[in-house]
């Protein structure tokens, strides 16, 4: 049976340590506020905003909610953004997605300052994630890279396959376990013989988003398994994209869902918020 990787537990731990770092940084007088920004009231954009809040409450930092109403346009939201990109008091600036489909996302996401950006999606952090320079990293695979890292599990030279190829999961991922020094596979919805490709993996990252898609056949005995998805199943019951029971049996370690890759995201979003505090006085 397979380790359970306990995402709650170690998030825990980084929020600790988040919230030391702090008060020490207070103590010096320095200070920040992160500014979250929702359009519309989606109902799981609001959880995953209220999270957020409640993380930062929790580390000890200022979170300034803007909620604005659904049929705010797009220069209204790019006009806020501006404004807050020069506001001193915010070192990170979060803009909830999904946008409404009136609002281009990729131009919210570029009016963000690079220096403000905690989410790591504007193309600036993405490239120097690429090069190896230093910036902000996608909370959600920089979450998973800290899950690993913390369960003692090896990275070098391990054979790591990524299921998906997202901007924002996929892709920083297999670049995270590159710069991990892991061989990476990346595959995606065209990729033939999936399940003869995933079983050459001692590491698995599922991101794909479809409920309960890989099961044994899909894992080699002994392989670490992450997955990222997250729905709900036909009894409402949160699930992944690992049909779990069965590949636990297999796997060597696996993250459950929930409690598994969820609490990492928001982990390391406060990670960056302090990162953004600590830089703005470097
Ligand atoms: P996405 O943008 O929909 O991307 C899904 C990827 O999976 C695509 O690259 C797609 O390939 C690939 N794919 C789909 N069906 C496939 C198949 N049958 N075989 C192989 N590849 C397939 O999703 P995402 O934003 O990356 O998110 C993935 C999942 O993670 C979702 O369930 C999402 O809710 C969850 N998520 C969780 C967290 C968290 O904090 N736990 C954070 C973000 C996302 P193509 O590119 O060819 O279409």
């Amino acid at each position: 049976m397979a380790v359970i990787i306990d995402g709650k537990k170690i998030s825990q731990q980084i929020k600790d340590e988040l919230k030391e770092k702090v008060e020490r940084l207070q103590a010096q007088g320095k200070k920040g506020a992160l500014a979250v920004i929702q359009v519309g009231a989606d109902p799981a954009s609001s959880v995953y905003v209220r999270n957020k809040k409640n993380a930062c409450a929790y580390i000890g930092i200022e979170s300034l909610a803007y909620e604005l109403p659904e049929e705010t346009t797009e220069d209204e939201l790019l006009q806020l953004v501006n404004e807050l990109n020069d506001k001193e008091e915010v070192k990170g600036i979060l803009v909830q997605l999904p946008l409404p489909a009136h609002i281009c996302e990729d131009k919210v996401i570029q009016a963000i300052s690079p220096r403000k950006d905690v989410d790591g999606f504007h193309p600036q952090s993405v490239g120097a994630m690429v090069i190896g320079e230093k910036g902000f990293v996608s909370c959600t695979p920089a979450g998973i890279i800290q899950l690993l890292k913390r369960s003692g599990i090896e990275l070098a030279g391990k054979h790591c396959v990524v299921i998906g190829r997202s901007n924002i999961v996929g892709k920083p991922m297999a670049l995270l376990m590159l710069r991990e020094n892991a061989t990476v596979t990346i595959t995606h919805s065209k990729t033939k013989n999936l399940p003869e490709i995933c079983r050459q993996a001692d590491i698995l990252i599922v991101a794909m988003g479809k409920p309960q898609f890989i099961g044994a056949e899909y894992i080699k005995e002994g392989a670490v398994v992450i997955d990222v998805g997250i729905h709900r199943d036909e009894n409402h019951k949160l699930c992944g994209d690992v049909k779990f029971e069965e590949v636990e049996r297999i796997a060597s370690a696996i993250t459950p869902v929930p409690g598994g890759v969820g609490p990492m995201t928001i982990a390391m979003l406060m990670n960056n918020c302090v990162q953004a505090m600590e830089e703005e006085e470097a």
